[in-house]
């Protein structure tokens, strides 16, 4: 196929790799965020969830989704007694202030290897009524959870970097539990793809457009009554004469979960992501839950990690196998090879967003393999990449 090298440019004609259709994945999405919307999810937008799009968010057919939901999420994650889910918008990024501003008393241990959790750890050395936080870091690639610190209230880190594809454990830090600190877990693109005890975790809270394939804009959180008591003394002791704390209504744990309690949010959701994630929700739990959905994801991995380890030419990003992701997977390519042709010759034949993370700067590949992907889809992309490599030379 030939074609112009820029849209409304006379550009030279240049040669794009056509992939033989009989080669192609039969969905072309392996983004991370957002990530393939399965067909059954867009068809709930104009079946099910038709009479919901355009109506009030606070009336009973869409609180009833959003019941659904905590329901689904609550079946999904097998939550503790005790345990709710709550919800709110603005998604994960959101959550990192709402947790400065109404979850962290006065300092926090933070581990940082990577974009995501980086920002967190910057949110709250920003905060002017927090200390500065104990940061423990590695280099992209690798993990580093914090360990035990006098002094901290609150532990965070990232089950799934999703700018590098490290996934993390998730275990109360020893001693933690006794000093009457939180563990705060950034899931966003783990949740619901990678194991997890939450009796581990005080807030488990991720945005829906990655594993739960909906569309973005909101955050759940899985939230411990530790949590839940810890939201209520931190507001009340803003709410103090001469207390430096502000906590802002749209940052308030504690409205956003009286809110979650009556299924609804603080303010108006976009409805079209709620019917999305319910759907997916369902589709889950129907299809064995998160044991099902963690071997899906565990198995498509391995397809693209073995695929690497045997190529020439491309290794998996992370070199401690154990490190790995089962959900976001990174593929560092030889030098000789550009990784950014590569990329947008998959795109060309309708395979699209396989880059790295821009930040990241690495000649690399990122593939995000949640459940909505199919192992099959992946496999494909493996035979596709290694034609469009052989092609390119
Ligand atoms: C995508 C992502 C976020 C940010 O989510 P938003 O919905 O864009 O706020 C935060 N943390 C992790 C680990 C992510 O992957």
């Amino acid at each position: 196929m030939r074609k112009y090298g820029g849209l409304g440019t006379l550009g030279p004609m240049i040669d794009a790799v056509k992939i033989p259709m009989s080669m192609l994945p039969e969905d072309g999405r392996f983004g991370c965020g957002p990530s393939k919307i399965r067909h059954k999810q867009v068809k709930a937008l104009t079946e099910a969830g038709y009479n919901l799009l355009g109506t009030s968010h606070r009336q009973a057919p869409v609180k009833h989704v959003v019941a659904s939901i905590r329901e689904g999420l609550a079946d999904y994650f097998s939550i503790p007694e005790g345990w709710q889910v709550a919800l709110g918008n603005g998604g994960a990024s959101a959550f990192w202030e709402m947790a400065c501003a109404s979850l962290i008393s006065r300092r926090a241990a933070f581990g940082v290897y990577g974009s995501f959790s980086g920002k967190f750890a910057a949110s709250a050395a920003k905060a002017p009524f927090l200390e500065e936080p104990v940061v423990y870091k590695a280099e992209y690639g690798s993990c580093a959870i914090p360990q035990y610190t006098d002094d901290v209230d609150a532990y965070c880190w990232a089950q799934n970097e999703t700018s590098t594809g490290v996934m993390a454990p998730v275990q109360r830090v020893p001693g933690s539990v006794e000093q009457g600190a939180l563990t705060l877990i950034d899931a966003t693109s783990g949740a619901g793809g990678l194991p997890i005890d939450i009796s581990q975790t005080d807030a488990y809270y991720f945005s829906p457009q990655k594993v739960f394939g909906s569309d973005g804009g909101l955050w759940f959180a899985i939230l411990s009554p530790d949590a839940v008591k810890r939201a209520e003394d931190v507001e009340k002791s803003a709410e103090l004469e001469g207390a430096r704390r502000w906590v802002p209504p749209f940052l308030s744990l504690t409205q956003a979960l009286a809110n979650s309690r009556k299924d609804q949010t603080l303010n108006t959701p976009a409805i079209g992501t709620l019917v999305l994630m319910d759907e997916q929700v369902r589709w889950l739990n129907e299809h064995g839950g998160l044991n099902w959905a963690q071997a899906r994801c565990a198995k498509s991995a391995n397809i693209l990690y073995t695929w690497a380890e045997k190529s020439d030419y491309a290794a998996p990003f992370v070199t401690d196998a154990s490190l790995r992701s089962n959900v976001v997977v990174t593929i560092d390519l030889d030098d000789s090879i550009k990784a950014s042709a590569v990329v947008s010759a998959l795109r060309d034949n309708g395979i699209v967003d396989t880059s790295g993370y821009r930040k990241l700067g690495r000649n690399q590949l990122r593939i995000g393999v949640f459940p909505s992907v199919k192992p099959s889809d992946v496999e494909a992309l493996t035979y596709c990449i290694d034609y469009v490599v052989e092609h390119l030379q």
